[in-house]
């Protein structure tokens, strides 16, 4: 079995090596890594490698983030630049959303343009006819149904989540990815929407 080193495998892979090890960590994949350095850590190693086989799966995960299949399958309601800005978790809400889409009459020409996280929840950018009364009514409450159900979703791994109060990065996480918005601030678990319970961390945007 041959082995390549970590930076390597970030080119071939066409990421940066800080992407590759930030990958590797989410994706809890560090016990795949060697390092004939036992002293070596992780983060700063220049000595760690992979087994180059693990390229296939790495492949697999980033064309997962960058909703690949999302994109082919639902490109008839998707502007074409389309920005898609949130973790893997969030695909199904994602789904829910381009189905909803196709649904809605023709004339609102409606496509998504934006989807991305902020502040721990899903915010949605849609084009359609806003002179429309109805379609603007329709695509506020879309926007707002999805905006609290991605309050209850892992955006790393699509389980049961709730929102995770922290000073860098407010996210809504599993039990198990907890970690990635850590450390958290006073108020973590008191804080179940933060357009409603925390004020200072701003309104929901539509934007
Ligand atoms: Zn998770």
């Amino acid at each position: 079995m041959g082995f390549i080193s970590l930076s390597e495998a970030a080119d071939r892979l066409g990421i940066s090596l800080l992407s590759l090890r930030d990958l590797i960590d989410r994706t809890d994949r560090k016990e795949t890594i060697l390092d004939p350095d036992p002293t070596a850590d992780f983060w700063s190693s220049s000595t760690a490698v992979i087994p180059e086989r693990d390229l296939r799966t790495y492949e697999h995960m980033l064309a997962r983030r960058r909703f690949v299949r999302f994109r082919d399958r639902y490109a008839d309601v998707l502007v074409d630049e389309v920005e898609l800005s949130c973790r893997p978790g969030w695909k199904s809400l994602l789904e829910r959303v381009a189905e909803r889409l196709r649904w809605m009459p023709p004339a609102w020409n409606v496509r998504l343009r934006k989807a991305r996280e902020k502040s721990g929840y899903l915010i949605l950018g849609i084009e359609y006819d806003s002179d429309r009364e109805d379609a603007r009514n329709e695509i506020a409450r879309l926007r707002e149904e999805v905006r609290l159900s991605s309050l209850s979703v892992c955006e790393e791994c699509g389980r049961h989540g709730r929102f995770r109060y922290s000073p860098s990065r407010s996210l809504t996480l599993c039990d198990r990815h907890a970690r990635l918005s850590e450390p958290t601030l006073p108020g973590d678990g008191a804080i179940a929407d933060p357009a409603l319970d925390g004020g200072r961390l701003g309104k929901p945007t539509s934007d």
